[in-house]
């Protein structure tokens, strides 16, 4: 039975919202006053003894940064694989819905859209593992009351590029590599290889010069230099282990999240990372070249490329490079991604234009919820999809999603230089020529595709871009020949 936990938050939103039209055979829907609150879940599950969860509430990513974590975990206690968890962010009805019906229509789209994936992605291999005990902190606190506080509440550390203690001298990180509970963090000093070992990494960066946040950024192939916020790079179930902190509270914050993983006996988590079938792989090296996490390299004994699960981020960037489809992901996997462009259909029936707007899960998505936080809305011709990376969009899945009724295309991307994949965003707008060449193939006019680089402290400018968007494709005529003109 699928189960939707959704927060009451909508009705105040939608006065006249009624649930219960979006039940049916196998799906139920609980309206609760806290879809964060554990002991509330709890005594759902006790009573429904669910197979799939979807919990609709605004903002479920910002959420993981404190009950998130603590919900999913106590939903897998309950015997649900984490593949199994679907959720459905409310804020893109609430800044795309004109009014209750729209609201209601939008919702149950999402409601659609969140089943079709947990059909599709497959019961995941739980890896179990013993969490380090230490938290690894990479340069110096802002003030002596981090380090108190750390003690005071039992948390032990080992510190790297403390430039204060002198510790920081000739300090060069090479390398972090890991997953939840259990990094790596690689280092020289005076020539000399160190490793320290940890739950996770917080870094001070208000400590760090230009110089070391861009060599540490650089290691860490995270774009410290533009993060100015507390940057948990939790967007990937597995890799939720840095930390960017500039206050107390901050550090608090992180430690909501950190805490109990050290303190557990062991992380239960799903490790993703690319696959890759042997016998599809002609070992042209395509996936080397394209990884930016050194993740990829070539068997040539096994006559096939591997990948190493501690490096890979998920990041799709060979999936969609490799020219033999050798490469998947297990989330976001090939068939998923052609399966939901065909599935969109369902979708597109409402009078009107329709612009979809597939969203990165970094910058790009980062829209949706700062668009609702500050109760800007956009378009009602928007429908939001989200999506890992941009660059995981494959040219032929653009004529797919707009012969299956859309008007147009947005791909909302990071700007180029906060890529969380670092090369993202450049391998999608390097691939701008080859989409309109296959949409031209196609007959389809290529300005109905919009590839448009976010920037994290620009996200105001994402309606205007994409009402502008929207107006043109209201009035856009097609010539003789497109497929938009029969
Ligand atoms: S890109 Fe594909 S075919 Fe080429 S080596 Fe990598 S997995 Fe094999
Ligand atoms: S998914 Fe990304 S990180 Fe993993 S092997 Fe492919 S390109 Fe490298």
């Amino acid at each position: 039975m699928n189960l939707t936990i959704i927060s009451k938050t909508v009705t105040d939103h939608f006065s006249d919202f009624d649930f219960s039209q979006l039940e049916k055979e196998d799906r139920e829907i609980i309206p609760v006053d806290h879809p964060l609150d554990p002991e509330a879940v709890a005594k759902i599950y006790k009573e429904k003894q669910p197979d799939r969860v979807i919990l609709a509430l605004p903002d479920p990513l910002g959420h993981s940064l404190k009950e998130h974590g603590k919900l999913t975990t106590l939903i897998e206690h309950q015997g649900v694989n984490p593949a199994q968890i679907a959720f459905i962010n409310l804020n893109e009805i609430f800044i795309t819905a004109e009014n209750s019906d729209d609201a209601l229509s939008r919702l149950q789209t999402q409601l659609l859209l969140a089943e079709f994936r947990l059909e599709n992605t497959p019961q995941y291999p739980l890896e179990i593992y013993p969490p380090e005990k230490e938290l690894i902190l990479l340069g110096q606190p802002p003030d002596k009351g981090f380090l108190e506080y750390l003690r005071e509440n039992k948390v032990a550390f080992q510190s790297v590029l403390d430039t204060d203690s002198g510790d920081g001298a000739g300090v060069k990180i090479i390398e972090f590599q890991g997953f939840t509970g259990n990094y790596t963090l690689d280092w020289k000093q005076d020539s000399s290889k160190k490793q320290a070992r940890g739950c996770a990494l917080v870094i001070f960066p208000d400590s760090l010069t230009d110089e070391q946040k861009e060599e540490v950024g650089t290691a860490l192939r995270y774009p410290m230099l533009n993060s100015t916020f507390l940057a948990p790079d939790n967007r990937r179930s597995h890799k939720n282990g840095v930390w960017l902190v500039q206050t107390l509270k901050e550090l608090q914050t992180a430690l909501l999240t950190i805490k109990p993983i050290c303190d557990g006996k062991e992380v239960t988590t799903f490790i993703e990372s690319a696959t890759v079938d042997p016998t599809r792989c002609g070992l042209c090296g395509t996936c080397v070249k394209t990884c930016m996490f050194n993740a990829s390299t070539l068997d040539t004994e096994q006559q096939t490329s591997v990948v190493d699960p501690a490096k890979c981020v998920a990041c799709g960037n060979c999936v969609t490079a490799c020219p033999t489809q050798a490469r998947d992901l297990p989330s976001y996997s090939n068939s998923y991604m052609h399966g939901l462009m065909q599935s969109l259909h369902g979708f597109t029936q409402a009078d009107g234009t329709r612009l979809l707007v597939i969203a990165c899960e970094s910058n790009g998505y980062a829209a949706v919820n700062h668009l609702a936080n500050e109760k800007i809305k956009v378009s009602p011709s928007c429908m939001f999809l989200q999506v890992r990376c941009g660059a995981r969009i494959e040219s032929f899945l653009v004529p797919v999603t707009l012969k299956a009724g859309f008007d147009g295309i947005a791909i909302l991307i990071c700007a180029r230089h906060e890529c969380r994949n670092i090369v993202g965003s450049l391998d999608l707008e390097r691939r701008l020529n080859l989409y309109r060449s296959v949409m031209k193939a196609n007959r389809i006019e290529p300005g109905r595709l919009r590839i448009i680089p976010v920037s994290e402290r620009k996200l105001d400018s994402v309606p205007a871009v994409l009402n502008k968007f929207a107006d043109y494709l209201a009035n856009l005529e097609s010539p003789e020949g497109s497929i938009f003109s029969l």
